[in-house]
Protein backbone atom coordinates (compact mmCIF):
# COMPACT_ATOMS: atom_id res chain seq x y z
CA UNK A 1 0.00 0.00 0.00
CA UNK A 2 1.79 3.42 -1.31
CA UNK A 3 0.96 6.38 1.32
CA UNK A 4 -1.72 8.51 1.35
CA UNK A 5 -0.53 11.88 -0.39
CA UNK A 6 -3.96 13.92 0.36
CA UNK A 7 -5.13 15.36 3.71
CA UNK A 8 -8.27 14.70 4.32
CA UNK A 9 -10.72 16.69 7.02
CA UNK A 10 -13.61 15.09 8.37
CA UNK A 11 -15.93 13.29 5.99
CA UNK A 12 -15.00 13.41 2.14
CA UNK A 13 -18.14 14.44 0.00
CA UNK A 14 -19.09 13.41 -3.05
CA UNK A 15 -17.95 15.97 -5.74
CA UNK A 16 -20.29 18.29 -7.02
CA UNK A 17 -21.77 17.11 -10.52
CA UNK A 18 -19.09 19.31 -12.62
CA UNK A 19 -21.10 22.16 -15.27
CA UNK A 20 -19.23 24.10 -17.38
CA UNK A 21 -20.47 27.40 -17.65
CA UNK A 22 -22.47 27.18 -20.54
CA UNK A 23 -23.89 24.07 -19.78
CA UNK A 24 -25.50 26.07 -16.92
CA UNK A 25 -26.08 29.50 -18.37
CA UNK A 26 -26.96 28.70 -21.92
CA UNK A 27 -30.82 27.85 -23.24
CA UNK A 28 -30.98 24.18 -23.24
CA UNK A 29 -31.73 22.28 -26.69
CA UNK A 30 -32.24 18.89 -27.44
CA UNK A 31 -31.27 17.45 -30.60
CA UNK A 32 -32.82 14.56 -32.48
CA UNK A 33 -29.67 12.62 -34.51
CA UNK A 34 -29.77 11.13 -37.60
CA UNK A 35 -27.05 8.06 -38.46
CA UNK A 36 -24.41 8.33 -41.35
CA UNK A 37 -26.64 6.30 -43.74
CA UNK A 38 -26.08 6.19 -47.67
CA UNK A 39 -23.93 9.16 -49.13
CA UNK A 40 -23.92 10.67 -45.64
CA UNK A 41 -21.07 10.54 -43.90
CA UNK A 42 -21.73 12.72 -41.04
CA UNK A 43 -24.21 12.82 -37.77
CA UNK A 44 -26.78 15.04 -38.82
CA UNK A 45 -29.16 16.57 -36.29
CA UNK A 46 -32.25 18.95 -35.97
CA UNK A 47 -33.32 20.63 -33.32
CA UNK A 48 -36.12 23.18 -31.45
CA UNK A 49 -34.29 26.77 -30.54
CA UNK A 50 -35.21 27.71 -27.27
CA UNK A 51 -34.04 30.79 -28.69
CA UNK A 52 -35.78 31.32 -31.45
CA UNK A 53 -38.56 28.63 -31.40
CA UNK A 54 -37.08 27.86 -34.85
CA UNK A 55 -36.05 24.03 -35.82
CA UNK A 56 -32.29 23.87 -36.81
CA UNK A 57 -30.02 21.78 -38.90
CA UNK A 58 -26.72 20.78 -37.70
CA UNK A 59 -24.17 18.36 -38.82
CA UNK A 60 -20.67 16.69 -37.00
CA UNK A 61 -18.16 13.94 -37.70
CA UNK A 62 -18.29 12.78 -34.62
CA UNK A 63 -20.90 11.82 -32.34
CA UNK A 64 -19.44 12.73 -28.98
CA UNK A 65 -19.10 16.31 -30.41
CA UNK A 66 -22.99 17.40 -31.10
CA UNK A 67 -23.22 17.29 -27.09
CA UNK A 68 -22.00 20.75 -26.51
CA UNK A 69 -22.30 24.50 -26.99
CA UNK A 70 -23.12 25.13 -30.03
CA UNK A 71 -23.79 28.25 -32.17
CA UNK A 72 -27.32 28.37 -33.75
CA UNK A 73 -28.35 29.00 -37.05
CA UNK A 74 -29.82 32.14 -35.68
CA UNK A 75 -26.75 33.51 -34.53
CA UNK A 76 -27.48 32.50 -30.24
CA UNK A 77 -25.29 29.93 -28.39
CA UNK A 78 -27.12 27.53 -27.39
CA UNK A 79 -26.15 23.78 -25.32
CA UNK A 80 -27.06 20.94 -27.57
CA UNK A 81 -28.03 17.72 -25.59
CA UNK A 82 -29.20 14.25 -27.91
CA UNK A 83 -32.72 13.47 -27.33
CA UNK A 84 -32.74 10.36 -29.52
CA UNK A 85 -30.73 8.87 -32.21
CA UNK A 86 -32.47 7.45 -35.47
CA UNK A 87 -30.23 4.93 -36.84
CA UNK A 88 -32.51 4.32 -39.47
CA UNK A 89 -32.38 0.44 -39.13
CA UNK A 90 -34.81 -0.80 -42.06
CA UNK A 91 -36.56 -3.92 -40.94
CA UNK A 92 -38.92 -5.29 -43.38
CA UNK A 93 -41.99 -5.14 -41.01
CA UNK A 94 -44.23 -8.37 -40.30
CA UNK A 95 -42.81 -11.88 -40.65
ZN1 LIG B 1 -32.56 29.89 -33.09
Amino acid sequence: MGRHLSVSRGTPRPRPVQLTLDQALLPRAYARLYAPSARRRLWAFSYTCPSCGGTHLGRSRELDAVKGTRKAGCGRKVWLEVSSVDLEVREPVGA
